[in-house]
Parts: structure tokens; sequence; C-alpha cells
């Protein structure tokens, strides 16, 4: 059974009521839930104690012109995805305001998000690192888990988990993708026959630069020429090669690095990425 609660105050009164030795393990989500956010929940199951999962399109995280108004939802079918997975609460709030009483107060991590998505999406750190904050601070798990798929996301709420001490442990969780190799994504439902078909450029790209990478390839501007012409007619937003740990953008690979990239189809834009380990 999942009870779903709708407030903070209900939300609170249930981990409250928590005995002090049970388990909390908690998978944040903006929902229209496919086989990524279920591999999270999985793992949490796996790994005992209650699942907490959250349900939030947090408004904050999106630009202008952006499609935090179309995002797509489906609580119905989430809530019954939640329940076959054994989620034990789900968290819904059943309007913003219930995470935010104000928007006075806001979580910044500053250098990490200089670059990749940071740099193409203003703000979206600082809405995501702020909604996580809150959450964490509520649910109180003793894990949290989040998929590679966001990849500086996942390092940028690591870099905040640290420095702000707070409770539990973060888990990051590999990509699950479609057989064809697109990564699975709650923006893939805008996608029609035909950019879902140009999409795939996405995961052909990372293939090749990862081929050229174990080819012995070490050059960044070589690993990522022709990229444009790749992704065509999607348009390429970036593909660089970062350090996995600072994110910095790399032109020569000599330690654990990350190829990531960002795609428009359509108006659609999709994010992906590779792990390039010497
Ligand atoms: P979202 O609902 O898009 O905010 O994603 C919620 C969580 O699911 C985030 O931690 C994502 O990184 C993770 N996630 C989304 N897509 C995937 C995927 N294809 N594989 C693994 N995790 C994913």
């Amino acid at each position: 059974m999942t009870v779903v609660v709708r407030t903070v105050e209900a939300l609170r009164s249930w981990r409250a009521a928590l005995p002090a030795d049970e388990r909390v393990a908690f998978v944040p989500t903006m929902g229209f839930l496919h086989e990524g956010h279920l591999s999270l929940l999985r793992e949490a199951r796996r790994r005992g104690g209650h699942v907490v999962l959250s349900i939030f399109v947090n408004p904050t995280q999106f630009g202008p012109g952006e499609d935090y108004d179309r995002y797509p939802r489906d609580e119905d079918g989430d809530l019954a995805k939640a329940r076959d997975c054994g989620v034990a609460l789900a968290f819904c709030p059943l309007a913003p305001e219930q995470l935010y009483p104000s928007r006075d107060t806001w979580v910044n991590v500053e250098q990490l998000d200089r670059h990749l998505c940071g740099r193409s999406r203003p703000g979206h750190f600082r809405g995501v690192c702020t909604v996580v904050c809150k959450l964490l601070a509520l649910v109180q798990p003793h894990v949290t888990l989040l998929g590679e798929k966001d990849f500086q996301q996942l390092a940028i709420v690591r870099r905040m988990h640290e420095d702000l001490f707070l409770p539990g442990e973060i888990v990051g969780m590999p990509i699950v993708r479609e057989a064809d190799g697109l990564a699975l994504s709650s923006r893939n439902a805008y996608l029609d026959a035909t950019t879902r078909a140009q999409a795939l450029a996405i995961p052909r790209l990372l293939d090749r630069v990862a081929a050229a990478f174990a080819a012995g390839e070490r050059d960044v501007t070589t690993l990522c020429a022709g990229a444009e012409a790749a992704l065509a007619p999607g348009r390429l937003d970036y593909l660089e090669i970062v350090d996995e740990r600072t994110l910095t953008p790399l032109t020569r690979i000599e330690g654990p690095a990350r190829a990531a990239i960002a795609a428009f189809f359509g108006r659609v834009r999709l994010i992906d990425n590779r792990m390039l380990l010497p």
C-alpha cells in the first residue's frame, strides 16, 4: 500500500511517526515515471526500509520559455507504478506553495554549474538544489538515489549534500536506455516518430566518441569534431568532455572524464552522457 500525502505537514507527521531504527530510501522525481525512475525505486526497495518517492514538477528549475507548463504529467499512472515498486509513501504536493512558502531562500552551488547545462539553463541548478535541499530536510532519508542520466545534477547535489551536512548518503544509478540506445527521459514523450528517430544521433555520437577514446584518442577537439553534422537536423547545444569530478572542460583526457551532450530535436531538449575511463 502506498500512502499518498499532499502537504508538507502530512509528510512531516508520517516521518516523525517512524521508529528511529527504521530506514528510509528516497527517490525525488518530476513524475511521468519510466523504467529509469523505476530502476531507482527498485534499488531503493532492495536496500530495505521504507521507500519514499516525491513527484513534483519543480517550477523554479525551469527557465522562461522552457516546458514547465507542458511538462508531461500522469499522477494515476505514476502511483500505480509506485505501488508495484513497493513505495511506502508518495509525496505529491498539492501546489508549489507547499514547498515554497516563500521564494526568499535559495541554495546555490557555485563553480560546478558554470559549464554544460548550467551555462545553457541559467538558474536551473539553483532551482534543483533548493528543492532537493527542502526535500532532504523533510524526508530525512538514510539514502537518496539519483540517476547518472543527469550527471551534472548528480555532481552538484553531491557537493551540496556534503557542504551542507545534509542527511544520509547520495547514490548514483546507471542510465537506463531503450533497446536502440536512446536514454529514457520523460521528455521523450514529446518526440514524434521523426524526431524520435533523429534523436538516436545522440547515443550514436557518444558511441563514436567512446570508440575513438577506446582506440587511444585523447585530444578533446579531435574526439568532438563533426558533432554538429552528426546531430543534424537536430541542433547541438553542447558536446563537452569534462573532468568527472570537477566538471571542468578538458582539452586532453588524462583521468576519469565524461562526455556530456545536450541537443534539440524540434523544441525538445535532450541530454545524455558517457563515462570515459582511461
Ligand atoms: P526527473 O523526473 O527527470 O527529474 O528524474 C528523476 C530522477 O530519475 C533523477 O535522479 C534522474 O537522473 C533519474 N533518471 C531519469 N532518467 C533516467 C534514466 N534514463 N536512467 C536512470 N535514471 C534516470
